[in-house]
């Protein structure tokens, strides 16, 4: 399948027609001097934030690239995973025409998207154990079959699907496949960013708003061929991340200690949390995890909920997913937060 990959013919003919719009940076950018600056009707009056942001946040990329071991053409930034996805949606979908593949219980953003932009989503539910069921996923793939997404590890069931299976899939269809990795960080299995050459068809993300703790900046990271990324280059607003994004995302890019050793912390206290859970009465099942959130079957969840609600914890209520009756999805929080929710979990009868 993948020798006969043609990106080309899964563009959409406007986007593959579209003459991009051209900014004031990117028509100038390669500078050796000092030069003035009147071609973007910038305010001239420093500040640190006067100036439009570099629109391919060159910097960035390059140490992106460098601690990923890819080409910084495989590689584009976005206002978080959210505008990643969409507009993978709207280079390669067109609208009340094509469809998306997805695999509920999973994140909630690949069916709004698919709302939004008009795009059939073709869902087929992951088996009682939370793996995907390849040979009918397989079955749902026509012509018009544009992306799968695949969420491993999976948001909010927790757990990574079986490499085996996900190969399977990512040879098999004849779309793009989208695999979203939010939560790689947290797990033990290997990200499919070391296998980008292997698939021409393959695209990753990743975020920043977990592991590296920056949600608040809105960072997003897709990482494909660069042929895959120069189609989204094409249709991406010009400066669609911000400068005070670009220098904070550098800075904790840079920081390769500082979020390990969070990640460390946030797995002990997972460790410690999913031992006291297993003593806990009401709790049922507690989930295999491969993320920093944990997903718990329970007696009642409402009453469960609630309960914790009164005790000043936020949980979140998963039951109205698939295979997700009575179920919350609890994320890890500090040591000290972490205490208070073991300490209220023991106390509630
Ligand atoms: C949290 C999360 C994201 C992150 O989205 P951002 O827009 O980058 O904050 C992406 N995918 C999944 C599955 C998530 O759970």
């Amino acid at each position: 399948m993948s020798s006969i990959f043609n990106l080309s013919a899964l563009v959409r003919t406007n986007v593959l027609r579209l003459k991009p719009y051209s900014s004031a940076r990117d028509e100038f950018k390669d500078f050796e001097q000092e030069m003035v600056f009147l071609d973007a009707n910038e305010n001239p009056f420093e500040n640190g934030v006067n100036r439009y942001p570099d629109p391919q946040q060159r910097a960035l990329k390059k140490a992106l690239a460098e601690q990923k071991d890819v080409l910084t053409e495989n590689i584009l930034l976005g206002n978080g995973s959210d505008e990643v996805l969409d507009l993978i949606f709207r280079a390669f979908c067109e609208p009340k025409t094509d469809n998306i593949i997805t695999l509920p219980p999973t994140y909630g953003m690949y069916g709004v998207l698919s709302e939004i932009n008009a795009v059939e989503n073709r869902e087929v539910l992951l088996l009682e154990n939370f793996q995907p069921e390849v040979s009918e996923v397989i079955k749902k793939i026509d012509t018009q079959s544009k992306i799968l997404f695949i969420c491993s590890p999976n948001n909010p069931t927790a757990n990574a699907f079986d490499a085996d299976k996900i190969e399977k899939m990512i040879v098999r269809f004849p779309g793009l496949v989208v695999i979203d990795e939010a939560y790689i960080d947290f797990s033990e299995k290997e990200s499919w960013l070391a296998r980008l050459n292997d698939f021409p068809n393959l695209i990753v993300t990743q975020t920043l708003s977990k592991a590296y703790g920056m949600a608040g900046i809105r960072l997003g990271i897709c990482y494909a061929s660069a042929e895959i990324i120069a189609v989204l280059n094409k249709i991406k607003p010009p400066y669609n991340v911000n400068k005070l994004t670009q220098i904070k995302a550098m800075e904790r890019v840079l920081d390769v200690a500082g979020v390990q050793q969070e990640v460390k912390r946030i797995l002990q206290e997972r460790n410690i949390l999913l031992e006291a859970l297993k003593k806990i009465e009401f709790v049922k099942k507690i989930y295999p995890t491969d993320a920093n959130f944990v997903l718990i079957r329970v007696d009642d969840s409402a009453k469960r909920y609630t309960q914790l609600l009164e005790k000043g914890i936020v949980t979140r209520i998963r039951s109205s997913q698939p295979l997700c009756q009575n179920t919350l999805r609890i994320t890890i929080g500090t040591s000290a937060e972490n205490k208070k929710l073991i300490t209220a979990l023991n106390q509630m009868n």
